[in-house]
């Protein structure tokens, strides 16, 4: 039953996180070679018009290389500040090894609130999907100079599956030093099975990933099967495999073993759910009958289709909108506080700037941040009202 496993060129978008022993040797630095096999990797699935991010570790490994800090824990100021210096030096190695290709990479600094908090995280995913619309790469990694224990996310694994979440991916790719999960710890246990597929992650799974994610599992199978859990749960599949081998990604597709973790979904419907179930509404928007249509057929909801605003809220709180027969119809994310709200109700997308004084975004309602709640009494109505108060932004 369900789905089956599709090759990394069938997918549209895919996250890559890569572990920081595959690109930084404590003795000699960054491993340019390997770097460059990944990014004709990456080149290659560009060429078939796939969206690629890139979360990559490796700062603080890399800093303390360069900085020549001694082996063993390092203090929280000092992998601050080996991530300050080794940051730079990665970013800047990706760039260059993207550039062979004619690539170019952004890169994006991630804290903990900037994908838990509504509005952060529409801001941090506009900025990525601006970049990705670009054809840029955004080399994303936690900002590690700033992150204290309390505030930060600690491994890489569960950043990408929050990135792959946020940005709709529909594959998450963990490549380190193992090739996938087994039944139990291979290094330990002879008799130890390796798992190709994984349909859902049930207690047994999560079992085989050992204890509770901590200072030491840091980055081993148990972050991984959290990850697994982020992503698959939300329509993303995701393969844990080995990125020892050059072209990586490659491999993957010509056989290397890798485990496969099946999404329980699809991206945008398990998003949806999010919008539609968790969050309490704080505010209202009454449309008119064209915005009503528009977003019946998957349009986002402009201003120009905005009659009333009512509540409180603020730039990614939840709001419902409510038809022109003065019924739910949908609810979504607003894209403006409730004051910027009313004072651009009405009016074109292109008066926004001269209204609040600063280009905002020409959505009310992203339609990515929407969803439909209520039913849509169909009226017939010529395809320039439908437009006016919608579009396909
Ligand atoms: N953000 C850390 C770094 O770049 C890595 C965290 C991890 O390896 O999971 O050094």
């Amino acid at each position: 039953m369900g789905l089956s496993r599709k090759s990394l060129m069938q997918h549209r978008r895919i996250v890559i996180k890569i572990g920081s022993a595959l690109l930084v040797d404590r003795k000699t630095g960054l491993k340019t070679d390997w770097l460059n096999s990944v990014c004709a990797d990456i080149a290659a699935l560009r060429a078939e018009k796939i969206d690629v991010l890139v979360v990559s570790s490796g700062a603080i490994a890399l800093g303390r290389t360069v900085l020549g800090l001694p082996g063993g824990a390092l203090k929280l100021e000092e992998s601050q500040a080996a991530a300050a210096v080794g940051q730079i030096a990665l970013a800047r190695a990706w760039s260059q090894s993207l550039s062979r290709d004619a690539i170019v990479a952004g890169q994006i600094l991630l804290t903990l609130g900037d994908t838990e908090e509504r509005r952060r995280y529409l801001n941090a995913r506009a900025t990525i999907s601006q970049l990705l619309k670009l054809g840029a790469v955004p080399i994303i990694n936690e900002n590690d100079t700033v992150a204290t224990s309390e505030i930060r996310y600690g491994d890489n694994d569960r950043l990408a599956a929050r990135v792959a979440t946020m940005t709709g991916a529909d594959l998450l790719v963990l490549l380190s030093d193992i090739d996938g999960l087994y039944t139990a710890p291979p290094h330990l246990d002879p008799e130890a099975q390796f798992l190709e597929t994984i349909d859902s992650i049930t207690p047994d799974i999560e079992a085989m990933a050992g204890g509770a994610a901590s200072e030491l599992s840091r980055g081993g199978m148990r972050t991984k099967i959290d990850a697994g859990k982020i992503a698959t749960g939300a329509g993303c599949a995701m393969i844990i495999a080995s990125g020892k081998t050059q072209h990586p990604l490659t491999a993957i597709d010509a056989g290397a073993r890798s485990s496969w973790f099946a999404p329980s979904g699809t991206p945008v419907t398990a998003r949806k759910t999010w919008i539609a179930g968790q969050l309490q509404a704080a505010g209202e928007l009454v449309v008119d009958a064209g915005a009503e249509q528009a977003l019946a057929i998957g349009k986002s909801l402009l201003p120009a289709g905005v009659r009333s605003v009512g509540g409180q809220f603020s730039r990614g709180d939840t709001v419902v909108i409510v038809g022109s027969q003065g019924r739910e119809i949908a609810r979504g994310l607003a894209s403006y506080d409730v004051d910027e709200a009313k004072a651009i109700a009405g009016r074109k997308s292109a008066e926004i700037a001269d209204v609040l004084g600063y280009a905002g975004r020409a959505a009310m309602v992203h339609r990515d941040d929407l969803v439909i709640t209520g039913a849509i009494p169909s009226q017939r109505m010529k395809q320039e009202e439908i437009e006016e108060g919608a579009a396909h932004v």
